[in-house]
């Protein structure tokens, strides 16, 4: 395979725009900076990494289960947290072109647009503010929230009670946050909504640093695990200046994109700070007590925190081939998160050939997504389906209808093979292995 790998941006982004995988909300209104859409399939593209996610995280494991909470809160969650006072990004102002950039973004103190002078930094609040209900004034003032650990933190009581949980266990989540980012851009990386999943795992001060250490493995093992090429990951310890003065550390998992090596996700030692924080501003207990031990005692807190968006770019710009030599370009994605797992091509459109194609296409629809597609030439159709990663293709041609076979194609290898009709189901079954949930 030659080339794997995006170089240009605009490659990714126009294959997306094509084929309607994601591409400017509000299209028909000219868009509006920085929100996308994601159509049929980013949509599912999107579920499939939500889902191998929330398998991994929640489902497979004895020790943390899910939440959904609600997007506005409390104002008080955002007093307590810190963010209404310090979620704030670092401002500036060009004098001379009027464009705004982040502070801590800059190479230089000058314009790196015109060169032109910036004026003094101000800080700038990221969250949204909305009224709740008809009035507007400031006591009915809310947030959108800009992550959605909070809500892990003030459910921790009833959570671990209902669920009867014991240290060391986990709460996780995946839901919509916003921040009115700054600098948004290079595609869905920065964008101003934006999804996360968010795990809060709650540990004792005897087994804190290996569960931050086991946590830093095991999110950097799932890109590696759903296919992203390990020279292009790489974990990246904070430095002491970059931590918050709770963290005793911090690290991210980031990727190699084009525009250089970005954060997708972040792993952190949070000590107890969320948790004697929202006992101080809301005056309930949150502490946790260990009837084994007789022990009392506020959690410390290991946070993942990984942005759907950014994942999902991660996996598009890692699969992506133009594979010269082919005349295609090809997504590699992994057949886990593929949005399409086998597409059923006829030959021709002769009727029998159809009945024949539509019927196998039934049978696979059972098990996974399928697409059906009997329009232009078969090279054409095995084209469109490699850009849009689909692992297999199956053609039933004129052969098909005297000897019940039909040719299964690899996206990969671009091998065939021929197999009867009627094992269709477990070839995928086993060449997809398991991979088609
Ligand atoms: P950055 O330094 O890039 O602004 P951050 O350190 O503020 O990010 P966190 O608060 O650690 O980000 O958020 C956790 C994860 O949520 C990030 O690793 C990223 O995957 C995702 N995320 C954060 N902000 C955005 C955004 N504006 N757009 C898309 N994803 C985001």
């Amino acid at each position: 395979m030659s080339g794997r790998g995006l170089t240009d941006m605009n490659d990714l982004i126009s294959l997306c725009k094509r084929r309607a995988i994601i591409f400017p909300s509000s299209e028909i209104y000219g868009g509006i900076n920085s929100c996308w859409d994601y159509g049929p399939l980013g949509a599912e593209l999107k579920r499939n990494i939500k889902e191998a996610w929330w398998h991994r995280v929640v489902q497979q494991r004895d020790d943390v289960v899910g939440v959904d909470t609600s997007i506005i809160m409390h104002p008080a969650v955002w007093r307590a947290s810190g963010h209404v006072e310090n979620f704030t990004d670092p401002l500036v102002d060009c004098k001379a072109c009027k464009q705004r950039f982040r502070a801590d973004h800059l190479k230089a103190d000058r314009c790196p647009e015109c060169g032109g002078e910036l004026t003094e930094a101000r800080q700038f609040n990221l969250m949204f503010k909305t009224y709740l209900g008809p009035v507007e004034e400031s006591a009915a003032i809310v947030y959108l929230r800009p992550e959605t650990a909070q809500g892990i933190f003030v459910d921790f009581r009833t959570v671990r009670d209902a669920a009867r949980l014991r240290v060391p266990f986990g709460i996780a989540q995946i839901g919509k946050s916003f921040r009115n980012e700054v600098t948004p851009g290079n595609f869905v990386f920065r964008t101003r909504e934006f999804e996360q999943m968010e795990l809060e795992f709650f540990v004792d001060h005897r087994t804190d640093m290996e569960w931050f250490e086991y946590w830093v493995n095991e999110r950097y093992q799932w890109y590696l695990d759903l296919g992203v090429r390990p020279e292009k990951l790489r974990r990246r310890p904070h430095e002491k200046d970059e931590l918050a003065h709770y963290a005793k550390g911090c690290v991210d998992v980031e990727y190699e994109f084009p525009f250089g090596f970005s954060e997708i996700e972040g792993i952190a030692h949070r000590g107890t700070f969320d948790l004697s924080q929202h006992i101080e501003h809301s005056g309930k207990d949150l502490s946790y007590f260990d009837d084994l031990t007789g022990e009392r005692y506020v959690p410390i807190c290991v946070e993942s925190s990984a942005g759907v968006d950014r994942a999902l770019l991660t996996f598009l710009v890692d699969a992506y081939e133009n594979d010269e030599a082919n005349e295609r370009v090809v997504l590699h994605l992994h057949p886990r998160i593929a949005p399409v797992k086998v597409a059923v091509l006829p030959l021709s459109k002769k009727a029998e050939l159809i009945e024949k194609a539509q019927a196998l296409r039934a049978e696979l629809r059972e098990e996974w997504v399928t697409a059906y597609d009997d329009a232009g030439s078969i090279g054409r159709r095995y084209r469109r389906q490699d850009e849009v990663g689909t692992p297999f293709c199956v053609t039933v041609d004129f052969q098909s209808l005297e000897d019940q076979q039909v040719t299964v194609r690899d996206r990969d290898t671009m091998a065939q093979d021929r197999i009867p009709i009627g094992r269709v189901r477990e070839y995928l079954r086993e060449r997809l292995k398991g991979n088609g949930r």
